[in-house]
Formats: C-alpha cells, structure tokens, sequence
C-alpha cells in the first residue's frame, strides 16, 4: 500500500491530548516526546502499515528505553504494550 508509519505522543495533562504527529518510512517511526507545558507524555502512539499489531524489536527497544507505554493502531484496532509487562 506504501503507507509510511505515523506516530504521536499521547499528552497527559487532565485529560489525553494527541501531540504532534510525525511520519516515518514503511517500517519504522522516530516520536519526539514532545508535550505542551504542563502535560505529560503518556504513551507513543504509532501505526503500523504492515497491519500487525504486535510490537517490533524497534518498538519494544524504545518501549524501554523511554519507560512508555508504546501503542500500535491499524485501522479501528489500537492495542498498547506497558513497559515491564512480558508479552508473547
Ligand atoms: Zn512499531
């Protein structure tokens, strides 16, 4: 489909704010953890063209590394993956 891979910071700050979204190649997105004064990132957001929802190793590198919970969307479905949790 030649879809890039798209992602946003979600912003805590109250309530869950989408922050700026970025775009990426085919396979891979880099986030800024970027939040508006006074909010907090609360999770990566990123879609996955590919249409799997499982993580890649990318993601579950950045997963730990940021200490985020990283989420992958395609098409209606989102499902997200905490740090510390050990997935399949
Ligand atoms: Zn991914």
């Amino acid at each position: 489909m030649g879809d890039k891979e798209r992602g946003y910071t979600v912003c805590r700050n109250g309530k869950l704010k989408k922050g700026i979204e970025v775009k990426g190649d085919a396979h891979s997105v880099s986030i800024p953890i970027n939040c508006p004064a006074g909010s907090k990132p609360a999770a990566l957001m990123h879609t996955h063209p590919s249409g799997s929802l499982q993580l890649s190793p990318r993601d579950i590198k950045t997963m730990h590394e940021k200490g985020l919970p990283v989420c992958v969307k395609v098409g209606n479905k989102i499902k997200c993956y905490r740090p510390g949790v050990t997935k399949k």
